[in-house]
């Protein structure tokens, strides 16, 4: 452990908009915030090519050069940039408890918890060769760019189903690739793509290989009722099979719901703890976009600086 511990009035964990945002509104109002990276700077958009529905960007942004603009502006005011992974937190008092890299710890005021979220993957080496090149797990984020043309889903579940709607209204046929006999989804989310004549559901149908040599060309299904082998055309593969928030080190701390989201005060950013505000992915397995990330991030700040004020703590 250090020897002497660092006191901060606004400690910021994760560097995606939601992070960034909190840091740029944070550092405005003079609470000079700290801010941790963790181990993807720049969050989930640095995976990914081009942004078009981020508002500012009339002619669309590479998600790493945006998520650069971001920093930028963050640290125009004064935020600390450090990289490191928040690896354990004790908020059971105040001020709160914050260990980064099992080695540094921090007390702070008020704690922004803006770790994001992860999509998940099928596991296919082709599936992460082409991503972004035609593989996507983000349908909202980029159906646009296969207007016209045929796609593939895989996911049973209410959010597949709703991708699949949304792509269904953009490109011209959808596969949905269901591994089972039956789906997870409500059943009004399956009537709705069951009544929809765009989408094609191919039950117990599993993805083995996505192919094309630099963008998607196809993607070989098997049956596992029939054992066969089938190549569909697409040049769209969309992975809608859940996301996993990136808040395990809260387990136990922070009111959570049953899929790991933190539970945020309706109407603000606030958790369960006093002076420990959630923004961004972490806390919405809704919307995810960026745009919305960055709102919550500007809402965390504000709700930490009205708390630090009431507090007398600034
Ligand atoms: C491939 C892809 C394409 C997308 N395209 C778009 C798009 O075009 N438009 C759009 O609006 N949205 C898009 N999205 C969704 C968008 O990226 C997310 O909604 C947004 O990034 C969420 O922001 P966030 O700040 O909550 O978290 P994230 O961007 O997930 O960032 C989380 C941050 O937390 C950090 N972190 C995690 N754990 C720790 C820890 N223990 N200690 C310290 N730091 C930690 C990570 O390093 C990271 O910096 C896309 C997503 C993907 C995956």
């Amino acid at each position: 452990m250090a020897s002497e511990i660092e006191k901060v009035k606004v400690l910021i964990i994760g560097s995606g908009p939601a992070g960034y945002t909190a840091a740029i509104y944070a550092s405005r109002a003079g609470l000079s915030p700290v801010l941790y990276t963790g181990g993807q700077p720049g969050g989930q958009l640095t995976i990914t090519t081009d942004v078009e529905n981020y508002p500012g960007y009339p002619n669309g942004i590479m998600g790493p050069e945006m998520m650069e603009d971001f920093r930028k502006q963050a640290e125009r005011f004064g935020t600390q940039i450090r990289y490191g992974v928040v690896t354990k937190v004790d908020f059971s008092a105040q001020p709160h408890k914050v260990i980064v890299d099992d080695q540094v710890e921090i007390h702070a005021d008020t704690v922004i918890i803006s770790t994001g979220a992860s999509a998940k993957w099928l596991g296919l080496e082709s599936e992460e060769r082409l991503n972004g090149r035609g593989v996507s797990a983000c349908a909202v984020c980029d159906g646009f760019f296969f207007r016209g043309q045929d796609v593939a889903i895989v996911g049973a579940g209410d959010t597949a189903c709703e991708e699949a709607s949304y792509l269904a209204n953009i490109c011209s046929k959808v596969y949905m690739l269901v591994r089972r006999e039956e789906m997870r989804a409500s059943q009004i989310m399956q009537k709705r793509v069951m009544n929809n004549p765009k989408i094609e559901i191919l039950w117990n149908t599993e993805t083995e290989e996505i192919l094309g040599e630099n963008e998607v060309e196809a993607v070989r299904v098997y049956n596992n009722k029939t054992k066969e082998s089938n190549e569909i055309k697409v040049s769209g593969f969309f992975v809608a099979i859940g996301h996993e928030p990136n808040t395990g080190i809260f387990k136990n701390i922070i009111d959570m719901d049953e899929n790991g989201y933190i539970k945020t005060i309706p109407g603000s950013t606030r958790t369960n703890v006093e002076g420990v505000f959630a923004c961004g992915d972490a806390q919405d397995h809704i919307y995810r976009q960026a745009v919305t990330a960055a709102g919550t991030g500007c809402m965390a700040a504000l709700d930490a600086e009205r708390y630090l004020a009431a507090k007398e703590l600034v």
